[in-house]
């Protein structure tokens, strides 16, 4: 027998028909012989609507009141989901952040987690109570106040009831069969992972794709918490239920420690960004300091800056520095570069938002040489230009004209030979 903590999506649980479905996932773990938390998103598009109703309330609301009235979406679904299982003859109760308690810190809006007291939802295992837990929140005890935890929260909301009841598996359901080599609205070819290391998907999390909040992923590696991630839309029935100790499932993707993925692939998958924009400043003063004089204003201004070119000068005195942003940064860091120009010094400064990162990720990259120059040559091959580059030790990037971004996913997908044929 095993402790499963069954996380549904908004699209999961989009309407009373999908929350049924939902029920008949849960039922077929509780049959098992499972004990089961289960952790719910609020109804697609429901957030969305919170937050927009608080906008216009006032542009200028009260954080406190905005956690009032989004935390609002998943008290509906968890109340929903318990009546459906329990209609199902399954013993059920919901439960919000507030009653478990899931102890947050008090940033509003962008709460963290700080601690879980699991022992009532334990307890009621051992009769066989299913526990349904709202996600995406918690209450901060300072002031005795709901608070939520970012958008896309109920995945970390998932992830930490999962470590504080010690499950055997996070199983996180959504409207994508698991985690891909690459994106399948791309490249047709794409397959799903079976297994993906934590530290892999935390660069795919980051670089846009969405399946999982990065919270969540980092908080899943430091603790070891197997998650994994498949679709609500299969078939209840027909799936296998989780059991203790088994480490391999037909469907979804499990994230999970690297030494579990026995033959690791050099590259496990290939991620683009299209948010980012592109900053040039051209004639620099090239000495000393100026770097700091650069980021230090836009660091102040708490604008993420990723990737960064500057320029050897040709005759010593003036350089060209290239950064990127988030697309949405872009006008805020060109006013504050402008704001600065007299003690940065520089002739010139350029932006583009017509641009994307492609990143090739995989753990194997650490044993395996040449990874970056078979990138750079494959690439060179379509004649794409790269603007940039980083490297981690698990990842490269590039930065390239927007126009060329299938192009290059597709050609990299085929050249590490992730295509499915
Ligand atoms: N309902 C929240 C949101 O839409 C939390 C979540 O779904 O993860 O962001
Ligand atoms: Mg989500």
């Amino acid at each position: 027998m095993a402790v499963v903590v069954m996380k549904f999506g908004g699209t999961s649980v989009a309407n009373i028909e999908r929350i049924r479905n939902a029920a008949k996932h849960v039922k077929r773990e509780v049959e098992a012989g499972n004990s089961v938390a289960v952790v719910v998103s609020a109804m697609a598009g429901t957030t969305n609507q919170l937050v927009e109703w608080v906008r216009e309330a006032s542009p200028m609301h009260d954080a406190r009141e905005y956690d009032a009235v989004v935390a609002t979406g998943e008290q509906v679904t968890a109340g929903l989901l318990a009546i459906v299982l329990q209609g199902l003859g399954i013993s059920a109760r919901s439960w919000q952040g507030w009653q478990i308690p899931i102890t947050t810190s008090q940033a509003h809006g962008s709460a963290r987690i700080e601690a879980i007291d699991g022992s009532e939802i334990l307890q009621r295992f051992e009769h066989g109570e299913v526990a349904v837990v709202t996600g995406f929140q918690g209450r901060e005890p300072e002031r005795n106040r709901i608070a939520t935890l970012g958008r896309g929260g109920s995945d970390t909301s998932a992830v930490a009831v999962a470590i504080a009841l010690k499950a055997d598996l996070c199983d996180i359901y959504t409207d994508v069969e698991g985690i891909y080599t690459t994106d399948p609205r791309v490249v047709s070819k794409a397959r799903r992972l079976n297994k993906i290391a934590y530290e892999e998907m935390l660069e795919m999390a980051s670089l846009g794709s969405k399946v999982l909040q990065t919270r969540s992923v980092e908080l899943a590696m430091v603790h070891g918490m197997r998650t994994r991630v498949l679709s609500s839309f299969a078939d209840p029935e027909s799936q296998q239920p989780v059991r203790a100790g088994m480490n391999d499932y037909d469907v979804g993707t499990i994230v999970c420690d690297e030494d579990e993925i026995l033959e690791a692939q050099v590259v496990s998958g290939i991620a683009y960004a299209k948010d980012e924009a592109k900053v040039t400043i051209l004639g620099v003063a090239d000495k000393p300091g100026v770097a700091a004089s650069v980021f230090g204003p836009l660091a102040d201004a708490a604008i993420d800056v990723d990737m960064i070119v500057q320029n050897l000068s040709s005759d010593g005195m003036r350089t060209d520095m290239t950064f990127t942003v988030q697309a949405t940064q872009l006008d805020k860091a060109l006013a504050v570069i402008n704001q600065a120009r007299g003690t940065i010094d520089f002739e010139e400064i350029k932006s583009s938002a017509d641009v994307v990162k492609v990143s090739v990720i995989g753990i194997g990259m650490r044993s395996h040489a040449g990874v970056a120059a078979k990138m750079f040559k494959a690439l060179s091959e379509k004649n794409i230009n790269i603007l940039a580059i980083t490297t981690s030790e698990i990842k490269i990037s590039v930065l390239i004209d927007s126009a060329y971004a299938e192009l290059a996913v597709r050609t990299l997908h085929s050249v590490y030979g992730l295509d499915d044929d």
